[in-house]
């Protein structure tokens, strides 16, 4: 363990067994009703407590155990490879949930919420995308300040998660609209009980069940300067280093869940015998095999050099391209060990109640992926821009 933590190694070890259980345990027989209902039962979410799913990952000071980003990583494996809308809801609760605050809200919010979120007495989901823009500065929901120096906001989010569990919403905003820079952009810190805050439903979603998406529309929302996150000007900068580490929770996702179908995947080549021999033996599927290793490994390599490099210094200059990097490769890696996956359990993989494991479900809650905290062409962009700005080169703390 990093040495200010509260935990010993061993108590470390027996908390990723205990989750591993808990996930592939209760929270699996939980998830066949929420598959239906899409809507999680509070005994989804009294488990998570008295796990202390939404406590291991603060600092001390909040209730937490002082992880590093590396240990909080390791956790989060754990946890996805359970149901992939309790994955997003907790890798969420881990990541931009507490830390946007933590990072940029004024000393008196930070003194009145930080020490609420160790037991999800608040929870707060993140609000960029619009219907009516392109991800990044093409945004048109407004904050404009009125007589009183408040900021009024109008306008509409779309495809939001957690919607039903929040309750608060970091909104990006544009505070300058004559600008066409990236500091015509304001981050807030929104109640949802606030008035002419509205939530509009969605229709369910492909995978993830449970996640709690929807629209929202701002009619009129009045905000004291206290709720501004940052400086006036700084809510792209909010939004890009705050997606950076949230986005390497994402490649840890895609890292759990390829983890588990790699292993149930040998189970069943060992046990599925055709032609008098186990399709494991066949040197077809060990080709499979390999690949679908050599991309997961690929891949934790990555996120553990970006954790590293991030325990180190958390505003490292290769913080951005790394992060997407990492995201790049898992999106890489869950799609070709799905798609293994698939194919070597044959028909059966295609069914529900699977005897291996939930094949069906993990092959649609991984589809997510591509577009959490941004699809890859977005990535793609991050990788190049960087790349070029450093003319290729990349530095690791070995
Ligand atoms: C399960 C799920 C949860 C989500 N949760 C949240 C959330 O909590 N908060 C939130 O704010 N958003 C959330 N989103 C939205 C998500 O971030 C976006 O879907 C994603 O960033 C893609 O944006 P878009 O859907 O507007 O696609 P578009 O912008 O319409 O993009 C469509 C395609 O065009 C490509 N494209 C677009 N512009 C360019 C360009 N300039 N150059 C090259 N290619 C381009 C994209 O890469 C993509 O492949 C969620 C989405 C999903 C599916």
């Amino acid at each position: 363990m990093n040495p200010n933590a509260t935990i010993t190694d061993e108590q470390f070890e027996a908390y990723l067994k205990q989750i591993r259980e808990l996930v592939e345990g209760p929270f699996e027989e939980i998830q066949k009703e929420v598959e239906v209902t899409n809507v999680f039962p509070q005994e989804f979410y009294d488990l998570a407590i008295k796990n202390d799913l939404y406590r291991f990952y603060l600092p001390a000071e909040y209730g937490g155990w002082n992880l590093n980003e590396l240990e909080i990583l390791r956790v989060q494996e754990e946890f996805s490879r359970g149901p992939g809308g309790m994955r997003m809801h907790l890798h969420h609760a881990a990541d931009m949930n507490w830390r946007i605050l933590d990072d940029y809200g004024k000393p008196e919010l930070k003194a009145k919420y930080m020490d609420k979120f160790q037991d999800k007495t608040i929870y707060c989901n993140f609000a960029i995308t619009e219907q009516t823009g392109g991800t990044g500065a093409d945004l048109h929901t407004t904050a404009l300040k009125n007589e009183k120096g408040n900021y009024v906001l109008n306008g509409e989010k779309w495809l939001i998660s957690h919607t039903d569990c929040s309750d608060f919403t970091y909104v990006i905003a544009v505070t300058d609209p004559e600008s066409d820079k990236d500091s015509r952009l304001s981050a807030f810190f929104v109640p949802n009980d606030a008035p002419g805050f509205e939530i509009v439903e969605m229709p369910h979603m492909m995978g993830c069940r449970g996640a709690g998406h929807a629209g929202l529309k701002f009619n009129n929302v009045e905000l004291e300067p206290i709720y501004l996150l940052g400086e006036e000007g700084q809510g792209m900068e909010v939004a890009i280093h705050s997606l950076s580490v949230s986005r390497v929770h994402i490649a840890m996702s895609n890292l759990g869940m390829a983890q588990r179908m790699l292993e149930i995947t040998l189970k069943r080549a060992n046990d599925r015998i055709t032609f008098g021999k186990p399709i494991a033996s066949r040197q077809m599927i060990k080709e499979k095999i390999a690949r679908m290793q050599a991309h997961i490994h690929t891949l934790r390599c990555a996120i553990y050099d970006f954790a590293r490099d991030y325990d180190i210094d958390p505003y490292n200059e290769y913080v951005t391209e790394k992060a997407a990097i990492c995201k790049l490769v898992s999106i890489e890696t869950v799609k070709e060990v799905s798609d293994e996956m698939l194919e070597i359990f044959g028909g059966d993989g295609y069914f529900e109640d699977s005897p291996y494991g939930p094949t069906e479900r993990l092959y649609r809650d991984c589809r997510a992926m591509w577009l959490e905290e941004g699809a890859p062409n977005v990535q793609k962009i991050t990788i190049a821009r960087e790349c070029q700005k450093f003319g290729g080169v990349v530095k690791y703390n070995f």
